[in-house]
């Protein structure tokens, strides 16, 4: 189970463990807060093992495997806050557009759509270095014949967590995911390509993970 925290529930993870045992009263008094106000917050934090409570002594904390902690901070991350701009392909294009596009855009891997703007395949660096080891013209070949194609795209959603994604990319050994949306066409469901999800965007969540204060 994750648990997610609030900034509020950490203050009075804060509070309990350096005054407690302390009373809710007293907790609610160094909150400027009621004490009615508090109580939910006081119920979770005891029903989550974080703070236990004795009668007439007050709370105190259980000094809760720090692992949850950071596990709910964690767990906070999600891919709609972290997700880059995905860079787009027609899959009309050609190898040689695909290469170009890889060289303007700064990224390893691109997404390819159909007409319809919805997704289609992804055409990676390795895809494209395969390409040109044949004999043939890559202005001539479509990106469409040498890109990994739907339904085996692994992708991700904006709702996700970037624990999730960074799982995913571990597991299919890729570097890059679709951020999709899904649509109905006709009965069918399509995916609008809306972010890119990256090793980079993992290790920048990771980064800022290691400068923020867990408690
Ligand atoms: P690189 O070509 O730089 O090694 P990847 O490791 O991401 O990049 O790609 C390896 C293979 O996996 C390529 O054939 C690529 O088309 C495919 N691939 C990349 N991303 C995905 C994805 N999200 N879903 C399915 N296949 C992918």
């Amino acid at each position: 189970m994750t648990i997610e925290l609030t900034k509020r529930q950490e203050h009075i993870i804060e509070i309990v463990k350096s005054e407690g045992p302390i009373t809710g009263e007293q907790i609610a008094e160094r909150l400027s807060l009621t004490r009615a106000t508090l109580r939910p917050d006081l119920a979770i934090l005891t029903m989550t093992g974080f703070l236990d409570a004795r009668p007439r002594v007050g709370y105190f904390y259980t000094g809760k495997d720090s692992n949850e902690l950071i596990k709910a901070e964690v767990n906070k991350k999600i891919v709609k806050d972290y997700k880059a701009q995905p860079i787009i392909i027609s899959e009309s294009s050609s190898v040689y557009d695909g290469i170009c596009t890889l060289f303007l855009e700064d990224v390893g891997t691109m997404f390819v759509v159909n007409s319809k703007g919805h997704l289609a395949g992804v055409a990676s660096r390795k895809d494209l270095l395969r390409a040109t080891l044949g004999k043939q013209n890559l202005t001539e070949i479509p990106i469409s014949i040498i890109m990994t194609r739907m339904p085996n795209i692994v992708t991700c959603t904006m709702e996700e967590t970037l624990l999730e994604a960074a799982k995913k990319l571990i597991d299919y050994q890729i570097d890059s995911l679709p951020v999709v949306r899904p649509v109905e066409v006709n009965g069918r469901t399509q995916y609008e390509v809306v972010g890119r999800v990256t090793k980079t965007t993992i290790t920048k969540g990771f980064v800022e993970l290691g400068n923020e204060a867990v408690i």
